[in-house]
């Protein structure tokens, strides 16, 4: 377990953020924002990939993140779940550090066990949807609550079923993946990571290896999920989900956020050159 003093400087784990009503959020608390990520640095190598990333995303908020390859979109997400450390700067989720816990005066990297346990309540969706081939979909829902929470089978085959239906699959639930298309395989991966009751759902250019046809149906499916209030971080360039779902507009280039606002703000009026020069190529 790796033990880090909180009065590190600078650029280490930060322990005195510059926003003072952001450091201290209420576990759980039904008004705190879900994610704070307060100057988050990431290295790989000499690479500096996240160079001091500041957000925040209020519960039920729906951001996306825009930004060039190779801007360090992935790399974020990745940190907030804790599949990546951070070398610098801090995040929350629902009121609880990522990947660490508070004593006394010092923080301690949890064990594998509780980050796995943390992680389950951020749910996260892949562009290769990365389901497990020789399991059915049923078996691919349940195998993650039973292992993590020992959740009962009959109970979380019954919320699998319910969730297949919401993605429009419940005919496809003794199927293996081999035998779905790919957005059906995605619909299930999103179907699965919701069934570990997630509070936050990660997605990273979900539909991005879509043949176009099928692009729709997962795009469907995100925007019913944000209807019914989950707070969803979504890297796409698919700029009318942007317009259409978005509460908020991210733009990450050279791993900093360049600009930030409304969907119709950000995409039809950008006030960076960087943004401008981006969107024209997107689009
Ligand atoms: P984006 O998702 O915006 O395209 P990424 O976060 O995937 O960007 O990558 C940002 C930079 O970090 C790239 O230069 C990439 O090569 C590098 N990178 C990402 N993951 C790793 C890793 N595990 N090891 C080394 N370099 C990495
Ligand atoms: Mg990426």
């Amino acid at each position: 377990m790796t033990a880090v003093p909180t009065d590190r400087p600078a650029d280490q784990p930060a322990d005195r953020p510059a926003d003072p009503t952001a450091s201290q959020p209420t576990v759980g608390s039904a008004k705190s924002p879900m994610v704070i990520a307060e100057r988050v640095h990431k290295k790989f190598g000499l690479n500096e990939v996240l160079k001091g990333v500041d957000l925040t995303i209020d519960r039920g908020e729906v951001v996306v993140m825009i930004g060039p390859s190779g801007s360090g979109k992935s790399t974020f997400l990745r940190c907030i779940n804790h599949l990546e450390r951070v070398d610098a700067g801090r995040i929350w989720v629902d009121g609880q550090v990522v990947g660490y816990e508070q004593r006394g005066h010092h923080l301690h990297e949890l064990s594998e066990r509780a980050i796995a346990r943390q992680r389950a309540h951020i749910g996260m969706v892949f562009q290769h949807f990365n389901l497990f081939p020789h399991m059915t979909v049923l078996d691919n829902l349940i195998e993650a609550p039973r292992r993590v929470f020992g959740a009962d089978r009959e109970e979380v085959t019954a919320r699998a079923e319910v969730l297949l239906g919401k993605v429009g699959l419940r005919d496809k639930i003794k199927a293996y993946p081999r035998h779905l298309s790919g957005g059906q395989q995605q619909r299930v991966a999103i179907a699965r990571a919701l069934c570990l009751q997630p509070s936050l759902m990660l997605f990273d250019e979900p539909t991005s290896a879509l043949d176009p046809e099928l692009v729709g149906d997962v795009l469907a499916v995100m925007k019913d999920l944000a209807a019914s209030g989950m707070t969803m971080a979504v890297v796409t360039h698919e700029m009318g989900f942007a317009r259409d779902v978005a509460d908020r507009v991210v733009f990450f280039d050279s791993g900093v956020i360049v600009e930030s606002g409304p969907p119709d703000q950000v995409i039809l009026n950008p006030q960076h050159e960087r943004t401008r020069v981006f969107l024209r190529a997107v689009r």
